[in-house]
C-alpha cells in the first residue's frame, strides 16, 4: 500500500512530502525522506512484545497502570513532568492540564536546547517568517552554530539553500550562504563563506556586528581572540545590509555555549537592527519533531514556553529554578512523569540516577533507559506512525500527522487524559 503526503515528525523540518510504502504491516520505504527520516519510519512497525503497562517491571492492564501512576503522582509533594517534544500537541495539552491539577512543575526539552532562544524572544520579540517565505525570498542565508547537513538533512535542499523559489528562480545561484561555527562541519561544503569563530566568543562577534550594522567604527584589536577579523566581519555586515531578504538560523552552538541567553539576545537584537535597513528574519533550528509545538502549547496554556511551576496554583516561569535539570539536581522533585523522552540516557548522569531512585512514570513507544528505571512504564503508539495528531514545524506552522500503521497501544494523549481523570478523582477524595 502506498500512502502519499505523509509527515515526518523526526526533526524540526517536519517534511510533509513523504511517500510511505507499507508491506506486511511494516513500512518498507519512505520516499523523499532523508537518512534520519527513513530510519524513523522504517524503525517502526516491528511487532513489539512489550506489555501496554508495567508496574515494578511486571505486566499489568492499562487501567491498573493508570491507577498506579495516578496514585504515585497524586501522592507526591513536588512532581515534575518532562519531555514532550516527540509527541503530539494533543498529548502536550493533557500534560499541561495534569501539571496544573498536580500543582507541580512542567518542563520540556527546550530547557536544554533552545531555552535561551525562548528567553530572548520574550525579552526582544521574534523577527520571524515561515520557511516558505525563506524558500521564495531569502537571498542571504546564515547558519550560526548549526550543522544542518547532519542535524536537519533536508533543511538546505527543501527550504533554504538549493531550493528554487518565486523570487529566487535559480535557487543556489541566487543565494549567498554563510556558516559561522567553531569548527568545519559537513555543512561547510554548502557555504560560500565559512567563519570559524573561537569557542565562547559568539557574543563578542555578534555585538561587534551590531556596531558595524549601525555604522559605528570599531577597533580591529577588539576582535582579537574571537577568530574573526575586522575585514571578515565588515564584509558580512555589508552583505547583511545589502541583501533583499536575509535569514539568520541559530543552532545549539549559539544557545548552549558560553553566554547562552546573552548570545541569543545579541542575535535577536542584531536582526531587529537589520530590519531598519532591509528585511531580515531569525529562526532557531529546532531539533525534535514537535519541540516547537510543546513551546506553543505551554505558551498558550500557561503564558510561558518551558520551565513552568504550578505549586502556588497559578503558572510561574523561571529558567534555572523550575527547569528539569535544576529541580532534579537540587533534589526537590519527589516524583516524575516523563513523556516521549529519555532523560536517563540524555541528561547529565546525576539526573538519571535521581530518576532511578525516585518514583518515576514513563510513556514511550519503545524500551529506553528511562522506561527501564521507571516504577510505572507505559508503551504508547507513535504520533505520526500509529496515531494522528498535530505538530508544529520549526517556523511555527502546524501540520497534521497521518496514521500509516495500526497499533495495539494507546496514544500518549489517551494515557495522559486517563491519568488526568484518575488524578482528579484521587485529589477530590
Ligand atoms: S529533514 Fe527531518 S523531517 Fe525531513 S525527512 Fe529528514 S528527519 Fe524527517
Amino acid at each position: 500500500m502506498q500512502i502519499d503526503n505523509v509527515v515526518c515528525a523526526f526533526c524540526g523540518c517536519v517534511c510533509d512530502d513523504i511517500t510511505v510504502i507499507v508491506e506486511d504491516g511494516r513500512i518498507t520505504q519512505a520516499k523523499n525522506a532523508c537518512v534520519l527520516g527513513k530510519a524513523w519510519f522504517q524503525g517502526h512497525g516491528h511487532p513489539s512484545n512489550l506489555p501496554v503497562a508495567r508496574v515494578d517491571g511486571q505486566p499489568v492492564s492499562l487501567d491498573e497502570g493508570v491507577d498506579a501512576a495516578a496514585r504515585l503522582l497524586a501522592g507526591a509533594r513536588y512532581p515534575m513532568i518532562y519531555g514532550l517534544s516527540s509527541t503530539s500537541c494533543e498529548a502536550q495539552r493533557q500534560a499541561v492540564a495534569l501539571a496544573e491539577v498536580l500543582g507541580g512543575n512542567i518542563d520540556c526539552c527546550t530547557s536544554v536546547c533552545h531555552g535561551p532562544s525562548g528567553m530572548a524572544l520574550q525579552g526582544i520579540g521574534e523577527p520571524t517568517c515561515t520557511l516558505g517565505e525563506i524558500k521564495n525570498r531569502a537571498d542571504l542565508v546564515i547558519y550560526w552554530g548549526s550543522n544542518p547537513a547532519d542535524s536537519h538533512p533536508r533543511h538546505m535542499t527543501r527550504y533554504a539553500v538549493t531550493v528554487k523559489g518565486m523570487f529566487i528562480p535559480r535557487g543556489r545561484k541566487d543565494r549567498t550562504v554563510v556558516l559561522v561555527d567553531v569548527r568545519p562541519t559537513p555543512s561547510v561544503r554548502a557555504a560560500d563563506i565559512f567563519l570559524q569563530i573561537r569557542p565562547g566568543k559568539d557574543f563578542e562577534v555578534l555585538w561587534a556586528l551590531r556596531a558595524l550594522i549601525r555604522g559605528q567604527v570599531i577597533d580591529a584589536a577588539s576582535l582579537n581572540g574571537t577568530g574573526i577579523t575586522l575585514a571578515q566581519l565588515t564584509d558580512l555586515a555589508e552583505r547583511m545590509k545589502h541583501c533583499k531578504f536575509g535569514v539568520l538560523f541559530i543552532g545549539q552552538g549559539l544557545t548552549q555555549s558560553r553566554g547562552k541567553h546573552l548570545n541569543t539576545s545579541a542575535a535577536f537584537l542584531l536582526v531587529r537592527d537589520l530590519n531598519a535597513i532591509t528585511k531580515f528574519a531569525l529562526m532557531p533550528m529546532r531539533g525534535h519533531g514537535n519541540v516547537t509545538g510543546v513551546d506553543s502549547v505551554m505558551a498558550w496554556q500557561t503564558g510561558f514556553p518551558f520551565g513552568v511551576n504550578f505549586s502556588l496554583g497559578y503558572p510561574r516561569f523561571n529558567p534555572g529554578e523550575f527547569t528539569m535539570v535544576d529541580v532534579l539536581s537540587r533534589g526537590e522533585a519527589d516524583a516524575a512523569l516523563i513523556v516521549a523522552s529519555d532523560p536517563v540516557a540524555n541528561l547529565p548522569r546525576p539526573i538519571g540516577q535521581r530518576l532511578a531512585e525516585m518514583p518515576t512514570v514513563a510513556l514511550d513507544s519503545h524500551e529506553s533507559e528511562t522506561t527501564r528505571v521507571a516504577r510505572v512504564a507505559f508503551t504508547t503508539a507513535t504520533a505520526g506512525i500509529h496515531v494522528e495528531g498535530t505538530v508544529y514545524r520549526m517556523d511555527g506552522v502546524p501540520l497534521h500527522l497521518r496514521k500509516v500503521l495500526p497499533s495495539p497501544y494507546p496514544s500518549d494523549e489517551e494515557v495522559l487524559s486517563r491519568l488526568l481523570a484518575r488524578v482528579k478523582e484521587l485529589k477530590s477524595c
